[in-house]
């Protein structure tokens, strides 16, 4: 099956691929209908979530949250997992606040979370900036601006909101990527900057001899992550300026009937880092 997958995105021209998804999507959406799940995302209930995620041992014995193979997490609809989910419900959270926004730059964006975001900030006159550092596959069309984000092209105090999840343990200098997300957010701006971690770990491990593909897989988790984030994730953030708040999913979400059918993975934790007020005290003049 992945072979056959394989051979059609080298094949199928890039606009053929997203009707194809599209279509897919389409019929799952109405073949799977029921009401053992439900996604908040497309707001359908469904009769069956699709298992996922990579099965790899170090996520096992390292309980590294963020990752792994998950079972009833992928919405037969919109393809959202329970990492997107949670982070639309952390959206949506009237507490946190995070929306309206009125500058958003989601980086990688979750195709999932696209619609939503889209048509929120379309709806409210507010902007919306996607960024990726390649296009590959279906995943991005070219909506996506190509940036890098050790090395961003916007101007500093830019965005109310920034969106970057699952993607700074891929990135060789974090910290300098981190400088980039405070530099470019308005003071008292706020990101999401969710990554897989351990709880097991107090501090980061990182070998820089760690290069081939199956050797990160074996000691990161996944071929292309660079490190295994520890306990001490909170307090990268925290060095480059930002303040952070660690929301647990009951802290979001009261435990009940309805969070089940979400099917969320209750260990995640939800980074919220902010950018403080300046130090003027007058955030609007910055
Ligand atoms: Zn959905």
């Amino acid at each position: 099956m992945n072979a056959v997958k394989s051979i059609v995105k080298q094949q199928l021209p890039r606009w053929a691929g997203y009707q194809l998804k599209k279509i897919i999507l389409g019929v799952r959406s109405i073949i799977y209908r029921g009401n053992a799940f439900y996604c908040p995302i497309c707001q359908h209930g469904y009769s069956k979530f699709f298992d996922g995620g990579f099965d790899l041992p170090v996520i096992e014995q390292m309980q590294i949250i963020g990752a792994g193979r998950r079972k009833h997490i992928i919405c037969p609809g919109c393809a959202s997992n329970d990492r997107d989910r949670l982070v639309f419900m952390a959206l949506k959270s009237p507490d946190l606040q995070l929306l309206p926004a009125g500058k958003i730059l989601h980086i990688a964006p979750e195709p999932a979370l696209v619609g939503f975001l889209q048509k929120k900030q379309q709806s409210d006159g507010n902007t919306y900036v996607m960024g990726v550092k390649y296009h590959e596959g279906f995943y991005y069309d070219n909506s996506v601006q190509l940036i890098d984000l050790t090395s961003l092209k916007f101007n500093d105090n830019t965005f109310d909101l920034l969106i970057c999840n699952h993607v700074l343990e891929h990135i060789d200098d974090d910290e300098q990527a981190m400088r980039e997300i405070f530099r470019v957010l308005k003071w008292e701006g706020k990101a999401i900057l969710q990554v897989p971690w351990t709880p097991l770990l107090e501090k980061t491990y990182e070998n820089e001899a760690i290069i081939k593909p199956e050797d990160r897989e074996t000691h990161f988790g996944q071929f292309d992550h660079v490190r295994l984030y520890g306990k001490d994730y909170a307090d990268k953030l925290r060095k480059v300026g930002f303040k952070v708040e660690k929301l647990t999913v009951n802290a979001l979400i009261p435990k009940d009937k309805a969070r089940e059918k979400l099917a969320l993975n209750s260990k995640e934790v939800i980074f919220v880092a902010t950018k403080p007020s300046t130090p003027h005290g007058n955030p609007s003049n910055s």
